[in-house]
């Protein structure tokens, strides 16, 4: 089926459900209106369109090839990312200083949702460029920006992110690899690193690693990691020639999806050392990965968005041409279309509410960071900061449930055809499932959100995003229209389970019983999600805004299904929440 990017629903979600109007209303971009951010989506649209998607499934079955240290990408690979240097995608946000567009990040997390969707595999490569330009631009110094932020914005080079080895997974402090002191200011950098995305490729001129390490004699644990700048290839001081450093990538693994990414094991300094430069200051290097990881993470979540509607698209028109067995209601011997059977009507809509829903989330996160990032008043920064904190987490997490939820449903709308890889839906699946485990599991998410967002500025976060949907709540009760006071109803409810939870948590972390805050974690995350999901989804039904992808009424029809059959079930995970069983400790000796 001919893939289509959804650049109508994602000026919707930007402009009705999430809060655009902030963005424009700053004037710190001058240059941002509707009629710009519709030509620049329109324009990467047709790149992801006609050069990226096409690649898609020819590239999962064809995959990376390892050959003597160097990484051949699928074909085609190389081509359509020569297009997408040559346009400039990559400079959208960086610094204007080093050739970058300084435009809002959440335009460049909105181009990168459309390589995502189109596929996720190549989109990778941009996505952790853009995590290593952020790291440099905060902490690099202006010679080091000087050095590689211009041909990291192009993408003329890329990025690459080395946290992970066998022993230091979520754990990264206990990660072994080591970093000694040159006498010229270099390190000399030695370890393995594992699973490392795009760490050897053919796409781009050279690779830029960010590379965790300890500086022999520094303490152990996360107090003694430190950050470094380790380029594939390196300046020759005396010839200015780019020649090789030390390191190598000595292994592909063999994955369940996104086998057209290159994950890859990487060897540094075999020889004398791998040769790199501090970035930021010493022991301080998971502060600085955190700048990169932060980005990684809602554009992870963007996955989720991406893989999800891809799957959606697809399902969508299947069951509008599959036709199999008889109206419910016996009206016709004929076979219907299978999305007359009110099951499978059921699982479209799921599909697209959760998909519409994780998109507004994310985007109104990327506001929310670009506006603390950069907005002239203080206190404006931190009221945004609060907000990117708390949503982060859950982009993360619930966006990339998401993915998978709806890509297991589309291969459910498809039945049999569905298991079958050349139908293309089955690799939707495959290639979601990494979302939740890589930038941070989705425990480890929920457990920030538990045990650090909850608390910051005293629970200001939560009461402040609680207050807009609030708001939302009383714009829907105001409608005179049943649908819509059943829809402000249920959020009321939900808005009541959150604070109730909320109140539990806290209680729980003051008295120590932190077997019980962690049980419950993922729960209140997924509590967290969907009530902001219905959030922003009544924010678009109450929206009278003519943009020319969905009716008023379909809008309304659309949260009101996610408010009665999806928002419900936040009493369950409330309930859940509030029973948590103090003695967790017997179910661990029952194994
Ligand atoms: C395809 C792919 C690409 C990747 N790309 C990169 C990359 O580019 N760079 C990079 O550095 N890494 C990369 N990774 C590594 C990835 O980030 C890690 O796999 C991930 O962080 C989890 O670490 P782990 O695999 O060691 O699992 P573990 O840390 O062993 O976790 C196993 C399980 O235990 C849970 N768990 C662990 N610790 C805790 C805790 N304290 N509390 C609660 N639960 C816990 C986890 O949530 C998980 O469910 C990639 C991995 C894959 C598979």
């Amino acid at each position: 089926m001919a893939f289509a990017s959804p650049v109508k629903q994602m000026i919707f979600a930007l402009k009705e459900m999430a809060n655009y109007s902030d963005l424009v209303s700053s004037k710190l971009w001058p240059d941002l209106d509707d009629s710009f951010v519709e030509t620049l989506l329109n324009e990467a649209a047709k790149l992801a369109d006609t050069s990226i998607a096409p690649l898609n499934q020819s590239a999962d079955k064809a995959g990376s090839i390892l050959k003597n240290g160097h990484v051949s990408t699928a074909p085609g690979f190389k081509e359509a990312y020569k297009e997408l240097v040559n346009s400039s995608w990559g400079t959208v946000s960086g610094l204007k200083d080093y050739g970058g567009q300084g435009l809002p990040k959440t335009l460049a997390v909105m181009i990168q949702e459309l390589w995502n969707t189109s596929c996720m595999s190549f989109s990778l490569c941009p996505m952790l460029t853009q995590g290593a330009i952020e790291a440099i631009s905060h902490h690099g110094t202006d010679t080091q920006k000087n050095e590689y932020l211009p041909k990291l914005l192009t993408g003329e080079w890329s990025g690459t992110m080395n946290l992970t080895e066998p022993q230091a997974g979520s754990d990264v402090g206990a990660l072994k690899t080591s970093a000694k002191r040159n006498t010229d200011g270099s390190y000399s950098v030695k370890g393995t690193k594992i699973y490392i995305t795009f760490g050897e490729h053919d796409m781009a001129e050279n690779i830029i690693h960010l590379v965790l390490a300890r500086i022999e004699g520094a303490p152990e644990g996360n107090n003694g990691i430190s950050l470094f700048i380790v380029p594939k290839y390196i300046k020759n001081e005396k010839s200015k020639e780019l020649e090789k450093n030390d390191l190598i990538c000595i292994g592909l693994e063999d994955k369940l999806g996104i086998h057209a990414s290159p994950t890859c094991v990487m060897s540094f300094g075999e020889k004398s050392g791998a040769k790199g430069f501090l970035l930021g200051e010493e022991n301080r290097g998971l502060a600085c990965m955190f700048t990169m990881m932060n980005n990684a993470r809602l554009n992870v979540g963007m996955q989720g968005v991406g893989i999800a509607e891809r799957s959606l698209q697809q399902s969508f028109a299947y069951s509008k041409e599959r036709k199999q067995g008889r109206h419910y209601d016996g009206s016709s011997n004929n076979s219907v279309n299978i999305i007359e059977h009110p099951d499978v009507l059921k699982m479209i809509l799921k599909m697209e509410s959760l998909t519409q829903a994780s998109r507004a989330i994310c985007y109104d996160n990327a506001i929310a960071i670009d506006l603390a990032q950069n907005h002239s008043d203080k206190k404006i920064r931190e009221k945004y900061q609060l907000k990117a904190d708390l949503l982060t987490p859950i982009s993360k997490s619930w966006a990339t449930n998401v993915g998978v939820e709806v890509s297991s449903l589309g291969i459910q709308v498809h039945g049999g055809m569905g298991f079958i890889e050349d139908t293309g839906v089955a690799q939707y699946y495959r290639d979601s499932r990494i979302a939740p485990i890589y930038e941070g599991t989705n425990g480890i998410q929920a457990i920030d959100l538990v045990t650090r967002k909850l608390k910051i500025s005293d629970g200001l976060a939560v009461k402040n995003f609680l207050n807009e949907i609030k708001e939302t709540s009383k714009k829907c009760s105001e409608k005179n229209d049943n649908d819509f006071i059943t829809i402000s109803n249920n959020l009321n409810d939900a808005i009541s389970e959150i604070e109730t939870c909320t109140e539990k948590l806290l209680e729980w972390t003051k008295q120590n019983k932190m077997r019980s805050v962690l049980f419950s974690a993922s729960d209140y995350l997924e509590l967290f999600g969907i009530t902001a999901g219905s959030h922003y989804l009544s924010r678009g039904a109450l929206s009278e805004s003519s943009i020319d992808f969905k009716s008023l009424s379909a809008r309304k029809d659309l949260a009101l299904f996610f408010s009665t059959q999806i928002l419900v079930n936040t009493k369950a995970l409330s309930n859940s929440i509030c029973s948590t069983n103090q003695n967790l400790e017997n179910f661990l000796e029952d194994f």
